[in-house]
């Protein structure tokens, strides 16, 4: 499961591990990269990060005694625009020199699609000081991930979307190799990140594992794994590099029927470049989105609904045909063509 998992999101195996969930990973990482110095406590996020991910730096700024509306801060689109540039993350980096402790960024967004250049990122939080993290949830199984070779600090999923475990399955983390034997990084701390070779021998003081292992507190749950081991074979078996280069061609084909539909009003909220998306593309139908999204279900299209009126299509090249793309395209037609 480890060499599997190293090599879905481009990392060494000494950089992964796979336990609990998503947002418990993204506490215990909270808990060893947010580290506020004096003035350096400031967090950057995504605005309209996933709720969670807002929660949690933001109970994380309280645990610290900060009110986290002075040090939470939002990379935000331009006025009518729902993109984010790079630019203006690096300005907000310099309005706030040497006060950014980290930056935080679920990479692909997950209400417009949008994939951020996560080693650009990661160059412009080190320049500052400051660590990167990165919430896999819409990335892990979609992008080709390079983790360990673009620095991301540390990073988590949950693999229920794209990794295709099962609902309430065991999420991942990463923690990047130059971190692997920094034992002085504060940590919560349980029996299972003790060193393994010692770790019954029940001994009263903490001696953590090298690299992800080291942040593991329970031991695992083996049912989960098994339908997450089941779901990795398969990925492994076909390799996110062939995964990826149809998901391009399947999103471009879809991409290409919306432009040919002509819909009045519709605006695409992911961007065109095929390198800042994954596979998804969100739709904002306006007023009329939620009804549609009832018409589209009855036809039995899956998609997904977020207000104010945007529609989420995943084409997952794991299980997706362009014929279904095609498909889809006709039931758009009949509806709003
Ligand atoms: C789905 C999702 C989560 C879910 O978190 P859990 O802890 O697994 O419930 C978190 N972040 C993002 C961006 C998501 O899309």
């Amino acid at each position: 499961m480890t060499e599997s998992t190293a090599r879905l999101v481009g990392a060494k195996p000494i950089e992964v591990v796979v336990m609990n969930t998503l947002t418990v990973n993204l506490h215990l990482m909270l808990t060893s990269f947010y580290r506020p110095k004096h003035k350096q406590n400031k967090i950057i996020i995504e605005s309209g990060a996933f709720p969670s991910d807002q929660y949690a730096v933001a109970s994380h700024a309280k645990w610290h005694g900060y009110d986290p509306k002075e040090v939470v801060l939002e990379w935000s689109p331009r006025s009518n625009e729902d993109r984010l540039y790079y630019e203006d993350l690096e300005k907000l980096m310099s309005d706030n020199q040497g006060e950014v402790s980290l930056i935080l960024l679920g990479n692909v967004n997950y209400r417009t699609g949008q994939a951020f250049p996560l080693q650009k990122i990661a160059k412009l939080a080190h320049e500052n000081e400051a660590h990167l993290g990165v919430d896999l949830a819409h990335g892990a199984g979609n992008l080709e991930l390079k983790l360990h070779e673009d620095k991301v600090d540390f990073a988590v999923w949950c693999s229920y979307k794209y990794l295709n475990g099962g609902p309430g399955a065991l999420g991942g983390c990463f923690v990047h190799e130059k971190f692997a034997e920094r034992f002085d990084l504060p940590r919560f701390e349980g029996w299972w990140g003790h060193d393994k070779v010692k770790r019954f021998l029940m001994e009263p003081q903490f001696s953590p594992m090298k690299g992800a292992e080291g942040w593991q507190l329970s031991n695992p749950p083996i049912l989960p794994m098994a339908t997450l081991r089941a779901s990795m074979e398969i990925f492994d078996e076909v390799g996110m590099a062939m995964l990826r280069k149809k998901s391009e061609q399947l999103t471009g084909y879809f991409e290409f029927l919306l432009h040919n539909l002509n819909v009045k009003g519709l605006r695409i909220l992911t961007p065109s470049k095929v390198d800042e998306r994954g596979c998804a593309l969100s739709l904002a139908f306006g007023q009329s989105g939620k009804s549609l999204m009832e018409k589209l279900n009855s036809e039995g299209v899956k998609c997904d609904y977020r207000e104010p009126g945007v529609l989420r299509f995943a084409p997952v090249p794991l299980y997706n045909s362009f014929r279904d793309v095609f498909e889809l395209g006709e039931i758009l037609k009949k509806y709003v063509g």
